[in-house]
């Protein structure tokens, strides 16, 4: 029975100004693109106009990161730059607080997660790749590896500022300077990032932040003055920069959908399970790219496992992300809720089962409950096609080989899990699963210092680790 009722003491740490612009060359500038607003999408309140870029803008941008790249940046000893890094990190932590707060207004996503896992793991980037700076002859790339030059990085929506971590901490170790586009709906901790580039002092046209919508990134990975592109976001617009970056010199990395599969064998402790179940798909409202939206469950023990998910789906609080109680928060847009109730009605009309916890839902806002599907076959859409919101599909399998049979059987290769007592079977499954990422007995779990990336049309490139260094060096 939630009605949306904003935590004003945890709402006050934050200062949304009216309007924002671009955050080009050090300072706040106009844009000259059709402005667009930002939205809350747990009440559906305007939280701010922001500006949009359009050609010139992102060729003001290049221009910024070309000279600070050439003038400051590139020739800047790597024990130099990592101090700014350092610097960013611990401001990053100094107002966490503020940022998780805004992150959550912006994104939807409960405070909880804003709080424990994105800012934490963002500061963490950029503490990781600080220490790398001065020891980039170390990364197994050659003694004195170079930077690319000028990066243009866009990202996505579901972890806003986590996403930019993963593409500024890097690029700027290596020496490179970026120009980055947020995703429309979420701009703000972006925008706030800008702010803390300042507070930390560095040069101006190192990092560059242009807000605008996908003609925008367009224009911005199109661009001639770009070395290299990095893509955070749907397969459909990977492969399109693919083909626009073809027979040009830019790098291009690219990190793209996902349909991992949650594996559960029957010695499985079931539990513990449950809680990597229910964290693999209802984690940030299953707005995750590698997110186990498919469960697999050997045979003999799938009634029980159903039975302890639902009794566990039951108690899943659904509501106001900044309150400090809720697990699942808010879908990010009407245009994503759409998205996921078409893919639901597609899974009743295709013949499998839908089951959700009663949950009232608040009136206002972009809300989906947490559903699992059974009775799934390979063939429904709901098995195939990315549903990026909080909706899990169950299929059965019998022998280890018919689970790894069905966990590739998927165009997309970023993640899977595995959960079984047996370390051996852990190492046979890692081995034969098409996947960037093997989890075994968790699920979800992040580190600055792990590569992440996918195979097929997961995209290709890794990022995190010292592989994510590779991105960003001319080896
Ligand atoms: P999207 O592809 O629609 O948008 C991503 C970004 O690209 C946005 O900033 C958007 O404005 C921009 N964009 C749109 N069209 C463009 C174009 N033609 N040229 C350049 N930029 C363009 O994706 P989304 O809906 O924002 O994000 C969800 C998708 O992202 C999901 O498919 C998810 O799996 C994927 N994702 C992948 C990872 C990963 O690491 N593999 C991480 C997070 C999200």
């Amino acid at each position: 029975n939630f009605e949306y009722a904003p935590a004003p003491e945890s709402r006050d740490v934050v200062d949304i100004r009216p309007s924002y612009g671009l955050f080009v060359d050090g300072e706040f500038t106009d844009g000259h693109g059709e402005p667009f607003k930002s939205i809350n999408p747990a009440n559906e309140d305007v939280l701010a106009e922001i500006a949009s870029a359009d050609q010139a803008d992102v060729d003001r941008a290049v221009k910024a990161a070309r000279r600070a790249y050439d003038k400051v940046w590139g020739p800047m000893p790597g024990r130099e730059r990592a101090k700014y890094l350092f610097r960013i990190a611990r401001l990053v932590q100094e107002r966490s607080r503020e940022l998780a707060v805004l992150e959550s207004i912006d994104n939807g996503k409960p405070i909880r997660e804003s709080r424990d896992v994105d800012l934490p793991l963002v500061a963490a980037h950029f503490f990781y790749y600080a220490g790398w700076a001065d020891k980039l002859g170390h990364a197994g790339l050659g003694a004195d590896p170079r930077p690319l030059g000028v990066a243009g990085q866009v990202i996505p929506w579901n972890f806003p500022l986590l996403m930019l971590a993963w593409k500024i901490a890097p690029a700027l170790a290596c020496g490179n300077t970026v120009v980055l586009k947020p995703a429309e709906t979420t701009p703000l901790t972006a925008l706030a990032f800008a702010e803390i580039c300042r507070q930390a002092d560095l040069p101006p046209g190192v990092v560059n932040i242009i807000t605008g919508a996908g003609d925008t990134g367009r224009a911005l990975v199109e661009h001639a003055g770009i070395d290299k592109v990095a893509f955070t976001g749907s397969t459909e617009v990977g492969k399109q920069i693919a083909r626009s970056v073809a027979g040009t010199r830019r790098r291009l990395t690219l990190e793209l959908g996902g349909k991992a599969a949650n594996v559960i064998f029957d010695d499985a402790p079931l539990d513990q399970a449950v809680e990597g179940i229910v964290n693999g798909i209802f984690f940030n409202q299953g707005h995750v790219c590698c997110a186990g939206s498919r469960l697999l469950v050997q045979e003999s023990v799938a009634d029980e496992l159903l039975e302890r998910l639902k009794l566990r789906m039951r108690t899943l609080r659904v509501g106001d992300p900044l309150d400090k109680n809720t697990d699942v928060g808010a879908i990010n847009s009407a245009a994503q809720l759409e998205k996921i109730r078409e893919l639901a009605g597609a899974g009743e009309r295709e013949g499998a089962t839908r089951w959700a916890p009663d949950c009232a839902l608040p009136q206002r806002g972009f809300w989906f409950a947490p559903t699992v599907f059974t009775g799934v076959a390979q063939s429904h859409r709901i098995a195939r096609e990315e549903i990026f919101g909080p909706v899990l599909s169950v299929l059965t399998f019998r022998t280890p080989a018919e689970a790894v049979e069905k966990a590739n059987n998927t165009p997309y290769g970023l993640s899977a899990g595995v959960w079984t007592e047996k370390g051996s079977r852990i190492l046979w499954m890692a081995e034969r699963l098409r996947a960037g990422v093997v989890w075994a007995n968790t699920f979800n779990k992040f580190d600055p210092a792990s590569p992440f990336g996918g195979y097929k049309e997961s995209g290709f490139g890794r990022e995190g680790g010292r592989h994510g260094l590779e991105a960003y060096l001319n080896a």
